[in-house]
């Protein structure tokens, strides 16, 4: 189970970073781990990306971070909204700086400080307002061995 990695605290700090990280911006950023992929970890993110419901932000700025744990696989993708001003060379910069911390086994590292840059990022594009709803659950979503 790739959820035993992730202590109550290790959960915790990831949840928190998503909520730091929203109150400066409008868009939702969610986190999914599962132990396996057997695809394209882009194309498993994509199709969590679907079943999570995170196309449906008004401003098409949701920010999905997709991590296989055993399988050591791992992506970020965005909605359009996003995509299209940040371009490939930052998500290439948050992989990089998760890999640095995935590769020596720190996950909740690796992915609160992804997070936190991914926030920083959004607030350029889609700073905080006033009007903001959590218009996507910030709580992790954990997948079943296998099934991947
Ligand atoms: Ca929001
Ligand atoms: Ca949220």
């Amino acid at each position: 189970m790739s959820k035993d990695l992730f202590t109550a605290d290790d959960q915790t700090s990831i949840v928190e970073a998503i909520k730091m990280a929203e109150k400066q911006t409008s868009g939702e950023i969610r986190v999914h781990i599962e132990p396996n992929c057997r695809l394209d970890p882009i194309d498993r993110a994509l199709e969590m990306f679907t079943q999570l419901q995170m196309h449906t932000t008004a401003l098409k700025n949701s920010v999905l971070i997709y991590v296989a744990t055993e399988d050591k696989k791992f992506a970020i993708i965005g909605d359009e909204g996003i995509h299209e001003k940040v371009k490939d060379a930052f998500w290439n910069e948050e992989k990089e700086l998760m890999f640095t911390h995935f590769s020596s086994g720190n996950f909740t590292g690796g992915l609160t400080q992804a997070i936190l840059k991914v926030g920083e990022k959004l607030k350029l594009h889609f700073p905080y307002l006033e009007s903001d709803t959590d218009e996507l659950s910030n709580d992790i979503s954990f997948g079943e061995k296998t099934d991947a």
